[in-house]
């Protein structure tokens, strides 16, 4: 595996490591291609910014570290700015400026709120759920975030964490990978997820990404140096890919912001 665009740094405040040091690990490990993909900064209602993200005031040392560790490391590795992004229906296009004042070339998209984080009631997909309106409201997000035909790919599409009503979970999921298909926006098999055992990747989902043809891709999801290549789960996603007969696509096309 020759890529990875999905990687944090120290920014975000729940990632640690120098951003060198995952450069170095990924080149070490074979990684041509790498994109950061820090978590999107967002100013809320109230004027604060979600703490799970980075902040307005870091992004020009994050722009300024990745066009130095640009040219340091030229001819060894490519590297590319870019965020990881929530779709939120209705704030989109004011976050997509932003996205490309801050410099990004590209985006994933990482749907951990399907609206804003001070809206009321607003909870993070990894909660366990069986509330069938909260399923429809994310799968209906992120369909629309894959219309946009902007976010290079969607980051651990099976984030939420639904346990509820098995036929609804099935019909509304394929959904997305039928979207991914029209739209060749790939959906990625998380590697955060497996190397920490999360209840993502989600073999229902596989199974209909399957079914459907839909275009994977494979993201390490980096939050430490060590992590900026993971060998160990390559090998546990290729059998995912054997198992589920998946259409993988390898590295995904970046697609460029304008
Ligand atoms: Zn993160
Ligand atoms: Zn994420």
């Amino acid at each position: 595996m020759d890529y990875n665009f999905h990687t944090h740094t120290y920014l975000c405040h729940h990632a640690e490591g120098d951003m060198e040091e995952y450069v170095k690990r990924a080149i070490s490990g074979g990684v041509k291609y790498m994109g950061f993909s820090e978590h999107f900064p967002l100013v809320l209602s109230n004027g604060k910014q979600s703490p799970f993200r980075m902040y307005v005031e870091d992004v020009s040392l994050y722009r300024q570290t990745v066009d130095e560790l640009k040219e340091k490391y030229k001819g060894k590795i490519q590297l590319y700015l870019g965020f990881e992004m929530e779709y939120y229906p209705g704030n989109f296009s004011r976050m997509l400026e932003n996205t490309k004042a801050y410099g990004a070339e590209y985006l994933i998209m990482g749907e951990h709120f399907y609206c804003p984080e001070d809206t009321p009631d607003i909870y993070h997909a990894s909660v366990k759920t069986e509330d069938e309106e909260r399923l429809r409201a994310y799968t209906a997000a992120v369909v629309e975030g894959i219309a946009q035909e902007i976010f290079t790919y969607v980051a651990h599409p099976d984030v939420l964490h639904f346990v509820g009503n098995e036929a609804l979970y099935q019909s509304e999921f394929r959904k997305i990978c039928q979207a991914a298909k029209v739209h060749k926006t790939p959906l990625e098999i998380n590697f955060l997820g497996i190397r920490t055992g999360r209840y993502y990747p989600n073999e229902k989902l596989l199974q209909i990404m399957g079914e459907e043809g839909a275009p994977v891709t494979f993201g390490f999801d980096a939050h430490d140096a060590q992590s900026a290549y993971d060998g160990a789960s390559l090998e546990v996603a290729l059998s995912l890919v054997k198992k589920y007969h998946l259409h993988y696509i390898g590295k995904p096309p970046l697609r460029f912001l304008q």
